[in-house]
């Protein structure tokens, strides 16, 4: 991110507009429709346009807030000043540019991201609500198809409910004094009944039903103490790509105080957290140590009786191999609130993005899932119940196991040319599946450029894309050599 978006008080000053034509005429409409006071000096760089014809195309209210100014702009008085635009400017532009950074004011030098310091957003206005969609300058295009998929999906009247909570914040304010509290007032408003009649435009309603509520604390589930209510979610965060996140989990992850974070959360994912939320890393780095199991349960137990909602995210889903249950029952006997939102779990992460399905009418009824941890756990495995032929095995940490999985397979009977797939960091950008089958499983591995990674074994690895491929292209080199 290059450019922070802000918002600029207008009250506050007067803008300045250089330049003539449609682009200057353009901008005065967008500014006067947003309230600004603009100071217009109408110069091309050419000629000075002191009673452009522009002006008398604005209505009344618009030509009331513009202050037609003599004079050349590159001297004048810049005090009361609050930002600078240019547009249809030539090359005054630049030179205003240079002016307004020496004295270190916000300049737009339209269509010129050298000389700006600022840029305009694709604006979604919904009166209070005002939504910034910016490209760094690199797409307007793009800017704009994001604007109308938020406009799309904005209730229509979602600048009312700002404005009704703007009306009530002092009362309410004085009411709940403490921000954690007041912000669960306010979320229980917009997320419940108030917040919905408000959205169907039924604002009296609306109002009469705040008014109604004797015990703004309770309502916002305060405690007997006069705290709030704190609580623990496991959340499942998938296998890496944010848009497999729950709509459950975005919510979670929006309402949280504090993120308890495993090591395989990628970052894209902690950037869909509320902006203020703490975020503590307590997994396995690579080459150290997490913290422990047991320390995990004393933080999450602590931040809850602080009355913090605390998310315990974790890669894919929380009771896969993710020591979930273990959170829950510590939770449990320490009397915390807690709940859980599933995630993909990379198993199905994986057979979705490389199309295997797990199971097959008539070739693949059953579906384990297993984890070999170190080839200790998989001399652990009892793998005479594994040597269905029609059953799919789905095994999580089993890359460095891999030759005593083949070593039980092979001697519990499965087939050595049991279709096997490795399938790395899927769902991420740089996913990687490599197939082959049970008896070469160990150069599969050395095949694959870092974890983490999932193993797939069964028949319905064959019909998976990378197996049609890599077919595909034994076949193109077949030819190949035949026509050789
Ligand atoms: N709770 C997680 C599993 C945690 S155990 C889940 O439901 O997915 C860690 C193992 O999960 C890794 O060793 C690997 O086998 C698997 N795994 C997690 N994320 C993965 C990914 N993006 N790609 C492939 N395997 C993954």
């Amino acid at each position: 991110m290059r450019f922070l978006p802000v918002f600029l008080d207008l009250q506050s000053g007067v803008v300045l507009l250089v330049g003539a034509g449609d682009p200057a005429r353009a901008k005065l409409r967008l500014l006067t429709a947003a309230g600004a006071r603009v100071r217009w000096y109408a110069t091309d760089g050419h000629h000075d346009l002191t009673a452009p014809a522009d002006l008398a195309a604005l209505g009344a209210d618009e030509a009331a807030g513009i202050e037609l100014a003599a004079g050349d702009p590159l001297t004048s008085d810049l005090g009361g000043v609050i930002a600078i635009f240019c547009a249809g400017a030539g090359s005054v532009g630049s030179a205003m540019s240079a002016r307004a950074k020496a004295v270190g004011l916000p300049v737009n030098v339209m269509d010129d991201l050298q000389h700006s310091t600022f840029i305009f957003p694709a604006i979604v206005d919904r009166g209070d609500v005002v939504v910034a969609v910016g490209t760094g300058g690199a797409s307007p295009v793009v800017a704009r198809r994001v604007r109308e998929r938020i406009e799309a999906a904005l209730p229509a009247r979602i600048g009312d409910l700002a404005g009704f909570i703007g009306r009530w914040r002092k009362t309410i304010h004085g009411l709940i004094p403490e921000f954690a509290l007041r912000r669960r007032f306010w979320e229980r408003v917009v997320d419940g009944p108030i917040g919905a009649l408000i959205l169907a435009g039924r604002a009296e309603e609306a109002e009469a039903a705040l008014k109604e509520i004797r015990d703004p604390s309770g309502f916002a589930g305060s405690l007997p103490s006069g705290g709030p209510e704190g609580r623990v979610t496991l959340v499942g965060a998938g296998p890496g790509d944010p848009d497999l996140l729950t709509v459950k989990a975005l919510r979670a992850l929006q309402d949280a105080d504090v993120v308890f974070y495993d090591e395989l959360v990628s970052s894209e994912i902690l950037d869909r957290a509320r902006r203020d939320a703490r975020r503590v890393p307590v997994g396995r780095r690579v080459g150290k140590r997490g913290i422990g199991q047991d320390a995990i349960h004393s933080l999450l137990i602590e931040a809850a009786k602080s009355g913090q909602r605390a998310v315990r995210l974790k890669g894919g889903d929380p009771f896969v191999f993710g020591r979930g249950g273990e959170e829950i029952e510590a939770l449990r006997q320490a009397g915390v609130a807690c709940s859980v939102i599933p995630g993909i779990t990379a198993g199905l992460g994986a057979a979705a993005q490389f199309e295997v399905p797990l199971t097959f009418r008539h070739e693949a009824l059953r579906i384990t899932f297993l984890t070999a941890h170190k080839a200790k756990d998989a001399e652990a495995v009892d793998w005479s119940v594994l040597t269905d032929g029609k059953m799919t095995i789905v095994i999580y940490m089993g890359m460095t196991a891999a030759p005593s999985v083949r070593a039980g397979l092979l001697a519990a009977g499965r087939s050595p040319q049991t279709p096997v797939g490795v399938f790395a960091r899927v769902t991420r950008p740089d996913a990687q599946a490599v197939v082959g089958t049970l008896e070469g499983l160990p150069d599969l591995i050395e095949r694959i450029d870092g974890g983490p990674a999932i193993l797939i074994i069964g028949d319905v690895v064959a019909r998976s894309a990378p197996w049609r491929h890599q077919n595909l292209a034994q076949l193109a080199s077949y030819f190949q050599v035949a026509a050789e």
